[in-house]
C-alpha cells in the first residue's frame, strides 16, 4: 500500500530520489519537465538557506515528494518545486508560465496568495479560511501542494522560536487538519496533527507522552497475536488477504477523545484505540471475511457499521465491526478492498488516480428503486466550495462567517441526485429548497412542490443520502415563499431568497 512515508529529514534529497518516487508510482510524468523545474527552482533559491541551516532547495524537493506519494498529477508536481519561487526570487510568476504553461503558473499563483496571511486570533484565521476556500474553489490541487508545503514546515519546525512553532502548529490543528480531514484525506490529517499536537499543547503533550503513551505502546502489541490469528481464520475460508496491518490510533485524535466527558481520560473505553485493518480483493470479501471472523471472535452487539452500503459523507467507505478478542480485549476489525484503502488515506486526492471512483462507489447507489446513474466526474472544482467561496464575498461580519462556515463546511453532508443521475452535495438535514436554489436560482424561486423517490412529499422534508430529488416548479410564480427561510439549511439558498425578497417588495 502507498503511504506517505515518515520522512527522515536529516538525508538530503536529491532529483534523483524524485525521479525514482515517480518510477515507482506509475504516474505518467515527463521526466524532463521535472528537471526543467529543479533547475529553475536550483537557480532561484541559489545560496539561500531556510532557518534550520538547510539549502533552501530541499524544502520544494521535499514538497514534489510528497506531492508524487499523493499520486497527484505532473502539473501539481512542478508547480510543487516551483511553488516558493516567486517569492524573494528574481524569477516571476510571467517567467514560470512562459516557461511551463497556464496550469502550472496558475497553481504557483495560487500558492503565492495563500502565502501571505499568518494565523492571529479569531480576524486571522477567518481570513486565512476565506483565502483557502477561494483557492479551492479555483483550483483544489493549490491546496493539496499547501498541505504538501505545511507538512514538510512542520518537520523541519525545530530551529524557530517556541512561540512561533506554537502559532504555526495552532494554524495547523484549525485550518489545514480540518480541511484535510473534510477532503477525505485521513492519512495527513492524522499526520500534520500528530506533528502540530506536541508544539501546540506542550503541557497536554507531557502528560499525554508520560501517562497515556505506555499504556498505549503495551496494546498495539496485543494486537500483533489476534493479526495472525485473523489471517489464519481468512486463509482458512479461503479469503485472499492483500494486506492485514494494526493501526493504532493518532496521537492527537486519542487525546481529542480522551478528553472527551465519556471516556474521562480512560484508554480501556476507547475501543478503536487499535484497530487491525483487513485489505481484500473486493467489497464482496469483505462481507465474507467478516462472516469468517465472528465465527471464531464474538462481535460487540451494536459495533457493526457498514460504512461500504451507505458510506460517510466524505466518501470514507469500509465495513467496521468489534469484537471480544481472547483474553477479554475489544478490538476493532476495518475490511476494505484497495479501492477503498486508497480513498480512505488519500481522499479527494486519490480522484486523480481513480477517476473511476464515483462510478464505483455510485454503482451501489444505483440499486436504489428509481435510480439511474450516469456516472459521476470528479471535478478539480468542489460544488460546495466554489458556493462558499462566493457566499463569503457577500457577508462581512467574521463572526458570522465564522459560524456559518463552521456549519456548512465542517459538519457532514448528504449526496442526492437529480432525476438524471447528477450528483448534488448538499449539507445534512439539506431540504428540497436547498437543493432547488443549488441547482438554479430560478428553480428555486418557481419552485411549487417536490416529488422524493417518486412520491410528492413537503418541501421542509429533510433530504436523505441517496434521494433522487425532482422539482415541480410553476412558472407563474415569480417569488419565493418567505417561510421557506424558517427550514432553509445552505446559506446560498436563504441568501438568494432573501435577496429576492427584497427586489419584491414595491418600491
Ligand atoms: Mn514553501
Amino acid at each position: 500500500m502507498p503511504q506517505i512515508p515518515s520522512q527522515d529529514q536529516r538525508r538530503e534529497l536529491t532529483l534523483d530520489d524524485l525521479n525514482k518516487a515517480i518510477k515507482n508510482s506509475g504516474l505518467k510524468i515527463d521526466l524532463a519537465v521535472v528537471a526543467q523545474a529543479y533547475e529553475l527552482a536550483a537557480l532561484a533559491h541559489r545560496g539561500q538557506l531556510r532557518s534550520s541551516g538547510e539549502p533552501f532547495l530541499q524544502h520544494p524537493l521535499w514538497t514534489a515528494l510528497t506531492l508524487v506519494e499523493m499520486k497527484l498529477d505532473q502539473p501539481t508536481i512542478v508547480a510543487g518545486l516551483l511553488h516558493d519561487v516567486p517569492e524573494d526570487t528574481t524569477y516571476n510568476l510571467v517567467e514560470i508560465e512562459k516557461r511551463f504553461g497556464t496550469e502550472v503558473g496558475q497553481l504557483v499563483t495560487g500558492i503565492t496568495k495563500l502565502r501571505k496571511l499568518h494565523y492571529q486570533g479569531v480576524e486571522r484565521y477567518a481570513e486565512n479560511l476565506r483565502k483557502m476556500f477561494i483557492s479551492m474553489a479555483t483550483d483544489v490541487r493549490v491546496v493539496l501542494i499547501k498541505m504538501a508545503d505545511r507538512l514538510h514546515n512542520l518537520k523541519t519546525i525545530g530551529s524557530l522560536p517556541p512561540e512561533k512553532q506554537q502559532r504555526i502548529a495552532l494554524e495547523v490543528l484549525d485550518i489545514y487538519a480540518p480541511i484535510a480531514n473534510r477532503l477525505g484525506m485521513g492519512q495527513l490529517k492524522g499526520e500534520l496533527e500528530d506533528l502540530a499536537f506536541p508544539l501546540a499543547y506542550p503541557e497536554d503533550w507531557k502528560w499525554f507522552r508520560q501517562k497515556i503513551l505506555p499504556q498505549y505502546q503495551v496494546k498495539v502489541e496485543e494486537v500483533n497475536a489476534v493479526i495472525k490469528e485473523i489471517r489464519k481464520i481468512l486463509t482458512n475460508n479461503k479469503v485472499k488477504v492483500l494486506d492485514i496491518h494494526g493501526r493504532a490510533k493518532h496521537h492527537y485524535s486519542l487525546y481529542r477523545k480522551l478528553l472527551q466527558p465519556q471516556y474521562g481520560k480512560n484508554l480501556n473505553l476507547i475501543y478503536d484505540l487499535v484497530a487491525i485493518r483487513v485489505i481484500v480483493s473486493n467489497a464482496d470479501e469483505c462481507y465474507q471475511a467478516m462472516g469468517a471472523i465472528h465465527t471464531r471472535f464474538t462481535p460487540l452487539p451494536g459495533r457493526i457499521k457498514d460504512y461500504i452500503a451507505q458510506p460517510k459523507p466524505n466518501h470514507y467507505q469500509s465495513l467496521h465491526t468489534t469484537v471480544f478478542a481472547d483474553g477479554g480485549k475489544i478490538i476493532e476489525v476495518q475490511l476494505r478492498d484497495s479501492r477503498m484503502h486508497q480513498q480512505a488515506e488519500y481522499g479527494i486526492a486519490a480522484h486523480w488516480q481513480y477517476k473511476e471512483l464515483g462510478k464505483h462507489f455510485f454503482a451501489r447507489l444505483k440499486k436504489l428503486p428509481g435510480f439511474h446513474a450516469h456516472g459521476y466526474i470528479v471535478p478539480r472544482k468542489l460544488k460546495w466550495i466554489e458556493e462558499l467561496a462566493t457566499w463569503q464575498q457577500e457577508v462581512s461580519d467574521t463572526r458570522q462567517f465564522l459560524r456559518r462556515l463552521k456549519i456548512d463546511a465542517f459538519r457532514d453532508r448528504i449526496f442526492v441526485f437529480t432525476p438524471t443521475g447528477d450528483v448534488i452535495d448538499l449539507p445534512d438535514e439539506a431540504t428540497p429548497i436547498d437543493y432547488a436554489y443549488y441547482i438554479h436560482t430560478d428553480i428555486g424561486n418557481t419552485c411549487a412542490g417536490v416529488k422524493i423517490n417518486g412520491k410528492m412529499e413537503a418541501l421542509d422534508t429533510k433530504l436523505k443520502n441517496g434521494d433522487v430529488v425532482e422539482i415541480i416548479t410553476d412558472k407563474s410564480r415569480k417569488f419565493p415563499n418567505r417561510d421557506w427561510l424558517r427550514f432553509a439549511k445552505t446559506a446560498q439558498a436563504r441568501s438568494k431568497i432573501r435577496s429576492t425578497l427584497r427586489r419584491q417588495r414595491p418600491a
